[in-house]
């Protein structure tokens, strides 16, 4: 069987050349997203279960690959985007709002994950209720509803990208009164 290992450009300046270990001529990114779901393999990372963590600052700092949930493989990026689509038709912001309004003081991304992954009854791992959450909570404070809490875990490139692990938030009024 034939190994279809895709390298990406080792210097993307002086062009956007990839290479498969098989020898197929993959002059740029669109060919080697091709490629790689030809070869079963995941089109976002490529088969490398891996993508930067901030892209076009810190290209060595990765993270597994959140399209194929780390695997690599074209089957799991396929599943993932459907549990993707699913998750964004159950979790709508009406149902983080009111979980939040349970809140009465500051609470963390992953405990309103919980609580709507438990008032789906969901199973952990089924859908990608995390990011999903996570999304909807960014809304809710760009419209002012709640303020986060919470300094960035890391820094990376001074201030212009910054990391969270499981930031905080309080509701910016109480709700109701
Ligand atoms: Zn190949
Ligand atoms: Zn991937």
């Amino acid at each position: 069987m034939t190994k279809h290992t895709i390298t990406p450009p080792a210097a993307p300046i002086l062009g956007e050349t990839y290479v498969c270990a098989c020898g197929e001529d993959l002059p740029n990114r669109m060919s080697a997203e091709v490629h790689a779901a030809e070869t079963g393999q995941c089109s976002v990372c490529l088969g490398s279960a891996e993508e930067p963590v901030a892209p076009g600052f810190v290209p060595e700092l990765t993270r597994a690959c959140t399209a194929c949930a780390g695997t690599g493989r074209r089957r799991e990026q396929v599943v993932w985007q459907l549990a993707h689509a699913e998750a964004e038709q159950l979790i709508t912001v009406g149902v983080v709002r009111d979980v939040v309004a349970g809140f009465d003081g500051p609470f963390h991304l992953s405990e309103v994950a919980d609580v709507v992954r438990a008032g789906l009854g969901l199973q952990a791992g089924r859908l990608p209720v995390g990011p999903r959450v996570r999304d909807l909570l960014l809304r809710l404070q760009a419209s002012g509803e709640i303020t986060m809490l919470s300094a960035p875990d890391e820094l990376l490139a001074g201030t212009d990208v910054v990391l969270y692990r499981d930031p905080q938030w309080q509701r910016a009024r109480t709700l109701g009164t």
